[in-house]
Protein backbone atom coordinates (compact mmCIF):
# COMPACT_ATOMS: atom_id res chain seq x y z
CA UNK A 1 0.00 0.00 0.00
CA UNK A 2 1.26 3.54 -0.88
CA UNK A 3 2.41 5.53 1.99
CA UNK A 4 0.34 8.47 2.35
CA UNK A 5 2.04 11.52 3.77
CA UNK A 6 -0.01 12.66 7.38
CA UNK A 7 1.28 16.07 8.34
CA UNK A 8 2.50 16.59 12.20
CA UNK A 9 1.50 19.61 13.34
CA UNK A 10 2.22 21.22 17.07
CA UNK A 11 -0.28 24.57 18.02
CA UNK A 12 0.78 26.39 20.49
CA UNK A 13 -1.62 28.97 21.68
CA UNK A 14 -2.85 31.22 24.12
CA UNK A 15 -4.68 30.60 27.25
CA UNK A 16 -7.28 33.41 26.91
CA UNK A 17 -8.41 33.38 23.20
CA UNK A 18 -7.34 30.42 20.66
CA UNK A 19 -7.00 27.75 23.64
CA UNK A 20 -10.89 29.56 24.87
CA UNK A 21 -11.25 28.67 20.91
CA UNK A 22 -10.13 25.60 20.41
CA UNK A 23 -12.50 24.18 23.83
CA UNK A 24 -15.57 25.71 22.50
CA UNK A 25 -14.77 24.15 18.92
CA UNK A 26 -14.29 20.76 21.14
CA UNK A 27 -17.31 20.70 23.18
CA UNK A 28 -19.42 22.04 20.22
CA UNK A 29 -18.02 19.29 18.35
CA UNK A 30 -17.38 20.64 15.65
CA UNK A 31 -14.81 18.08 13.29
CA UNK A 32 -11.48 19.41 12.99
CA UNK A 33 -7.99 17.43 12.05
CA UNK A 34 -6.45 15.32 14.72
CA UNK A 35 -2.66 15.45 13.30
CA UNK A 36 -2.51 18.62 15.64
CA UNK A 37 -1.12 18.51 19.18
CA UNK A 38 -2.17 21.63 20.88
CA UNK A 39 0.23 23.58 23.75
CA UNK A 40 -1.43 26.15 25.78
CA UNK A 41 0.72 29.04 26.75
CA UNK A 42 -0.52 32.64 28.64
CA UNK A 43 -0.07 33.89 25.56
CA UNK A 44 1.32 34.17 22.26
CA UNK A 45 4.01 36.67 22.84
CA UNK A 46 5.63 33.56 24.97
CA UNK A 47 5.97 31.72 21.99
CA UNK A 48 10.04 31.78 21.53
CA UNK A 49 11.43 31.56 17.69
CA UNK A 50 13.58 28.85 19.61
CA UNK A 51 10.01 26.66 20.26
CA UNK A 52 9.22 26.80 17.05
CA UNK A 53 13.19 26.17 15.37
CA UNK A 54 12.98 22.93 17.80
CA UNK A 55 9.71 21.39 16.46
CA UNK A 56 11.10 21.91 12.95
CA UNK A 57 14.37 20.50 13.96
CA UNK A 58 12.60 17.34 15.59
CA UNK A 59 11.08 16.61 12.15
CA UNK A 60 7.17 18.72 13.20
CA UNK A 61 6.13 19.40 9.77
CA UNK A 62 3.70 22.71 10.62
CA UNK A 63 3.47 24.81 13.84
CA UNK A 64 0.82 26.86 14.30
CA UNK A 65 0.00 30.31 16.58
CA UNK A 66 -2.72 31.39 17.81
CA UNK A 67 -3.59 34.87 19.53
CA UNK A 68 -6.10 37.35 20.56
CA UNK A 69 -7.40 39.37 17.59
CA UNK A 70 -5.42 42.89 18.33
CA UNK A 71 -6.51 45.21 20.37
CA UNK A 72 -7.57 42.10 22.55
CA UNK A 73 -4.50 40.83 24.31
CA UNK A 74 -4.69 40.57 28.18
CA UNK A 75 -1.08 42.13 29.05
CA UNK A 76 0.70 45.01 28.02
CA UNK A 77 2.55 45.59 25.61
CA UNK A 78 0.51 43.68 23.98
CA UNK A 79 2.03 40.01 23.32
CA UNK A 80 0.43 39.55 20.00
CA UNK A 81 1.69 42.10 18.33
CA UNK A 82 4.60 40.98 19.27
CA UNK A 83 3.95 37.02 18.14
CA UNK A 84 3.22 38.71 14.99
CA UNK A 85 6.51 40.81 14.08
CA UNK A 86 8.51 37.82 15.08
CA UNK A 87 6.48 35.55 12.66
CA UNK A 88 6.51 37.36 10.31
CA UNK A 89 10.54 37.43 10.57
CA UNK A 90 11.22 33.69 10.99
CA UNK A 91 9.06 33.28 8.09
CA UNK A 92 11.67 35.19 5.92
CA UNK A 93 14.61 33.37 7.87
CA UNK A 94 13.06 30.13 7.01
CA UNK A 95 12.72 31.07 3.50
CA UNK A 96 16.25 32.05 3.19
CA UNK A 97 17.61 28.59 4.78
CA UNK A 98 15.51 27.04 1.73
CA UNK A 99 12.21 26.16 4.61
CA UNK A 100 8.81 26.51 3.03
CA UNK A 101 7.70 29.62 5.43
CA UNK A 102 4.07 28.18 4.54
CA UNK A 103 5.30 25.99 7.56
CA UNK A 104 4.52 28.29 9.70
CA UNK A 105 1.49 30.68 10.91
CA UNK A 106 -0.07 32.74 12.66
CA UNK A 107 -4.00 33.16 13.14
CA UNK A 108 -6.06 35.15 15.58
CA UNK A 109 -8.81 33.28 17.23
CA UNK A 110 -11.26 34.76 20.09
CA UNK A 111 -12.97 32.55 22.22
CA UNK A 112 -16.13 32.71 20.77
CA UNK A 113 -14.87 31.22 17.50
CA UNK A 114 -14.37 27.52 18.08
CA UNK A 115 -16.35 27.19 14.38
CA UNK A 116 -13.46 29.58 13.10
CA UNK A 117 -10.62 27.09 14.90
CA UNK A 118 -11.98 24.50 13.66
CA UNK A 119 -11.95 25.63 10.05
CA UNK A 120 -8.41 27.24 10.37
CA UNK A 121 -7.16 23.72 11.80
CA UNK A 122 -8.76 21.83 8.58
CA UNK A 123 -7.16 24.37 6.43
CA UNK A 124 -3.75 24.25 7.82
CA UNK A 125 -4.01 20.55 7.61
CA UNK A 126 -4.57 20.63 4.08
CA UNK A 127 -2.34 23.26 3.45
CA UNK A 128 0.18 21.07 4.85
CA UNK A 129 -0.70 18.26 3.03
CA UNK A 130 0.06 19.30 -0.15
CA UNK A 131 3.25 20.92 1.06
CA UNK A 132 4.60 17.59 2.31
CA UNK A 133 7.25 16.68 4.80
CA UNK A 134 9.69 18.63 5.96
CA UNK A 135 13.07 18.63 4.48
CA UNK A 136 12.17 16.19 2.17
CA UNK A 137 9.48 18.66 0.02
CA UNK A 138 12.63 21.23 -0.03
CA UNK A 139 15.39 18.64 -1.16
CA UNK A 140 17.42 19.09 1.87
CA UNK A 141 18.38 15.68 4.18
CA UNK A 142 17.88 14.87 7.56
CA UNK A 143 21.47 15.82 9.02
CA UNK A 144 21.21 19.42 6.53
CA UNK A 145 17.87 20.23 7.63
CA UNK A 146 18.88 20.44 11.59
CA UNK A 147 22.18 22.58 10.31
CA UNK A 148 20.23 25.30 8.75
CA UNK A 149 17.87 25.11 11.60
CA UNK A 150 20.73 25.08 14.10
CA UNK A 151 22.71 28.26 12.88
CA UNK A 152 19.60 30.36 12.69
CA UNK A 153 18.81 28.64 16.56
CA UNK A 154 22.08 29.87 17.98
CA UNK A 155 21.51 33.42 16.36
CA UNK A 156 18.22 33.82 18.28
CA UNK A 157 19.47 36.29 21.12
CA UNK A 158 21.13 38.41 18.37
CA UNK A 159 18.20 38.45 16.29
CA UNK A 160 16.08 39.50 19.41
CA UNK A 161 19.03 42.26 20.02
CA UNK A 162 19.07 43.57 16.25
CA UNK A 163 15.79 43.72 15.74
CA UNK A 164 14.06 44.61 19.25
CA UNK A 165 13.13 47.70 18.05
CA UNK A 166 11.70 47.33 14.83
CA UNK A 167 9.52 44.65 16.27
CA UNK A 168 8.16 46.92 18.89
CA UNK A 169 7.46 49.25 15.99
CA UNK A 170 3.99 51.00 16.24
CA UNK A 171 0.53 49.56 17.08
CA UNK A 172 -1.90 48.66 14.61
CA UNK A 173 -5.83 47.39 14.78
CA UNK A 174 -7.89 44.64 13.05
CA UNK A 175 -8.38 47.17 10.29
CA UNK A 176 -4.42 48.22 10.08
CA UNK A 177 -3.23 44.93 10.31
CA UNK A 178 -3.03 44.52 6.52
CA UNK A 179 -0.77 47.91 6.17
CA UNK A 180 1.00 46.25 9.14
CA UNK A 181 2.10 43.42 7.08
CA UNK A 182 3.12 45.41 4.27
CA UNK A 183 4.92 47.86 6.99
CA UNK A 184 6.69 44.53 8.51
CA UNK A 185 7.78 43.54 4.82
CA UNK A 186 9.54 46.82 4.15
CA UNK A 187 11.86 46.51 7.78
CA UNK A 188 12.51 42.97 7.02
CA UNK A 189 13.91 42.99 3.36
CA UNK A 190 15.56 39.86 2.12
CA UNK A 191 19.42 41.75 1.82
CA UNK A 192 18.65 42.28 5.84
CA UNK A 193 17.19 38.72 6.41
CA UNK A 194 20.72 37.28 4.65
CA UNK A 195 22.69 39.91 6.70
CA UNK A 196 21.27 38.63 9.75
CA UNK A 197 22.23 34.83 9.02
CA UNK A 198 25.21 34.91 6.73
CA UNK A 199 26.98 38.03 8.34
CA UNK A 200 26.45 37.86 12.12
CA UNK A 201 29.09 39.22 14.03
CA UNK A 202 31.67 37.57 16.31
CA UNK A 203 33.69 38.91 19.56
CA UNK A 204 36.78 38.09 20.32
CA UNK A 205 39.48 39.38 22.59
CA UNK A 206 43.12 39.91 21.54
CA UNK A 207 45.43 38.04 24.04
CA UNK A 208 48.08 40.59 23.26
CA UNK A 209 46.10 43.51 24.59
CA UNK A 210 43.87 41.94 27.25
CA UNK A 211 45.20 43.07 30.70
CA UNK A 212 42.83 41.11 32.34
CA UNK A 213 41.16 44.06 33.79
CA UNK A 214 37.84 41.93 34.45
CA UNK A 215 35.26 44.45 33.01
CA UNK A 216 34.31 42.75 30.27
CA UNK A 217 33.45 40.04 32.43
CA UNK A 218 31.84 41.73 35.02
CA UNK A 219 29.45 43.06 32.02
CA UNK A 220 28.90 40.11 29.96
CA UNK A 221 24.58 39.60 29.93
CA UNK A 222 25.56 36.14 29.17
CA UNK A 223 28.28 34.63 31.34
CA UNK A 224 30.36 34.21 28.17
CA UNK A 225 33.75 35.22 28.93
CA UNK A 226 35.96 33.09 30.85
CA UNK A 227 38.76 35.09 32.77
CA UNK A 228 40.40 35.76 35.99
CA UNK A 229 43.33 37.91 38.25
CA UNK A 230 45.78 38.17 35.78
CA UNK A 231 44.65 35.41 33.36
CA UNK A 232 43.96 36.55 29.95
CA UNK A 233 40.17 36.60 29.00
CA UNK A 234 38.73 34.49 26.45
CA UNK A 235 35.24 34.62 24.85
CA UNK A 236 33.13 31.27 24.85
CA UNK A 237 31.79 31.44 21.21
CA UNK A 238 28.85 29.24 22.22
CA UNK A 239 27.48 31.32 24.89
CA UNK A 240 28.16 34.77 23.40
CA UNK A 241 25.08 36.36 22.80
CA UNK A 242 26.76 38.89 19.90
CA UNK A 243 25.46 42.13 22.11
CA UNK A 244 29.20 43.81 22.10
CA UNK A 245 28.72 44.85 25.41
CA UNK A 246 32.41 43.46 25.76
CA UNK A 247 33.57 46.11 22.54
CA UNK A 248 31.52 49.07 24.25
CA UNK A 249 33.30 48.06 27.60
CA UNK A 250 36.90 47.34 26.96
CA UNK A 251 38.86 50.34 28.26
CA UNK A 252 39.92 52.38 25.57
CA UNK A 253 44.04 51.98 26.45
CA UNK A 254 43.56 48.78 26.14
CA UNK A 255 40.85 48.10 23.08
CA UNK A 256 41.07 43.96 23.66
CA UNK A 257 38.05 43.62 22.22
CA UNK A 258 37.65 42.86 18.29
CA UNK A 259 34.52 42.85 16.57
CA UNK A 260 34.73 39.98 13.21
CA UNK A 261 32.19 39.95 10.23
CA UNK A 262 32.59 37.43 7.54
CA UNK A 263 35.65 36.03 8.94
CA UNK A 264 36.70 33.19 11.35
CA UNK A 265 37.20 33.38 14.83
CA UNK A 266 41.01 32.84 15.72
CA UNK A 267 41.45 29.75 18.50
CA UNK A 268 41.17 30.47 22.26
CA UNK A 269 44.22 30.78 23.61
CA UNK A 270 45.30 27.51 25.56
CA UNK A 271 44.67 27.67 29.49
CA UNK A 272 48.69 27.32 30.11
CA UNK A 273 49.24 30.30 28.31
CA UNK A 274 46.38 32.59 29.80
CA UNK A 275 48.89 34.32 32.59
CA UNK A 276 49.53 37.73 31.52
CA UNK A 277 52.62 39.76 31.53
CA UNK A 278 51.55 43.50 32.40
CA UNK A 279 52.63 45.68 30.58
CA UNK A 280 54.06 47.48 33.22
CA UNK A 281 56.49 44.37 34.22
CA UNK A 282 57.14 43.56 30.68
S1 LIG B 1 29.37 40.11 22.76
FE1 LIG B 1 30.74 40.15 24.53
S2 LIG B 1 29.46 40.89 26.24
FE2 LIG B 1 28.06 40.22 24.60
S3 LIG B 1 27.59 38.10 25.06
FE3 LIG B 1 29.33 38.06 23.69
S4 LIG B 1 31.10 38.00 25.04
FE4 LIG B 1 29.37 38.65 26.29
S1 LIG C 1 37.78 44.63 29.38
FE1 LIG C 1 39.36 44.39 27.81
S2 LIG C 1 41.30 44.42 28.93
FE2 LIG C 1 39.67 44.11 30.44
S3 LIG C 1 39.58 41.87 30.64
FE3 LIG C 1 38.10 42.42 29.08
S4 LIG C 1 39.18 42.26 27.14
FE4 LIG C 1 40.73 42.27 28.77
Amino acid sequence: MAYEFEPKIIGIICNWCTYAGADLAGVSRYQYTTNIRLIRVMCSGRVDPAFILRAFSIGIDGVFIGGCWPGECHYAPEGNYHAFGMTQLYKKLMAEIGLNPERLRLEWVSASEGVRFAAIMNDFYKKLKTVGPIGESEGIDGDELKARIEKVAKLIPYIKLEQSQKLAAASFTKEGEIAKKAEYDKIFTSEEIHRLIYEAPSYYIDPEKCQACGICLRKCPAGAIEGGKNLIHVIDQDKCIKCGTCLQVCPTRFSAVKKLVAEPVPAPIPEEARAIARKAES
